[in-house]
């Protein structure tokens, strides 16, 4: 069964590290590269991290219902293909998403059985910190980003897990724990389903054993 994992974290977070690191180590994974109107930043290639489209386009895609969960995150809009989902789970595939708060939760509401991980700095100053080594933003910006923080992370109760990201090697390996950890959960609810005790497990051996009464 394909699982779905979604990755949300305010900005500055470090998310997109602990991301490429999932993806490094485990190749089985498809990443859905979302459809954005902003511009590309530094290396950012398109259809690599973006695909990079006018607001037009973004719009018409919109409009024809192309995107599973789309929202305007800062001043520009994101939104994740459907093909990107329907692509995985035709392939038995895993697929992670790194998508904000808003499109996180519309998510939920149509895969409910995602997983989902909210990743955060271990405080304001530092959040601060990693935002201005960035050094691509002014302070004004800084200041936004920080306050858009404290609004997305009382948001954290709607994720099925909360990672402090303090180090990044420690927590790139839970993240990668919480991808095993959700893979294992799946395939025990797999098999709890041929447990002797269930009740459909009976019937179903009842009705084999009525072939042979035939
Ligand atoms: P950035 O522009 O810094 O790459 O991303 C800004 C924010 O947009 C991040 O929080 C990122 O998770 C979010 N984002 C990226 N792709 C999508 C998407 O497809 N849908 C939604 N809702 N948010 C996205």
């Amino acid at each position: 069964m394909s699982q779905v994992f979604i990755i949300s974290a305010p900005s500055g977070s470090g998310k997109s590290t602990l991301v490429r690191n999932l993806l490094e180590r485990d190749p089985s994974l498809i990443f859905s590269v979302s459809y954005t109107t902003r511009e590309p930043r530094g290396q950012e290639q398109e259809g690599h991290e973006y695909h990079f489209v006018s607001r037009d386009a973004f719009v018409a895609m919109k409009d024809c219902g192309d995107f599973i969960e789309w929202a305007p995150v800062f001043d520009d809009f994101y939104g994740t293909h459907r093909r990107y989902v329907d692509q995985a789970r035709a392939e038995g595939r895993d697929v992670v998403l790194d998508i904000d708060v808003k499109g996180a939760r519309q998510l939920r509401e149509r895969i409910p059985e995602a997983v989902s991980v909210f990743i955060l700095a271990p405080s304001r100053e530092e959040l601060e910190k990693r935002l201005r080594a960035r050094g691509d933003v002014s302070e004004q910006v800084i200041r936004k980003r920080v306050a858009e923080a404290a609004r997305e992370i009382q948001d954290f109760s709607q994720y099925g897990y909360v990672l402090v990201n303090e180090d990044v090697e420690e927590a790139s390996d839970l993240l990668q724990a919480i991808v095993e950890a959700a893979r294992r959960q799946a395939d025990s609810e797999q098999t709890a389903r041929l447990r002797s005790e269930d009740a459909a497990v009976r019937t179903r051996v009842s009705q084999i054993l009525g072939t042979f009464e035939r």
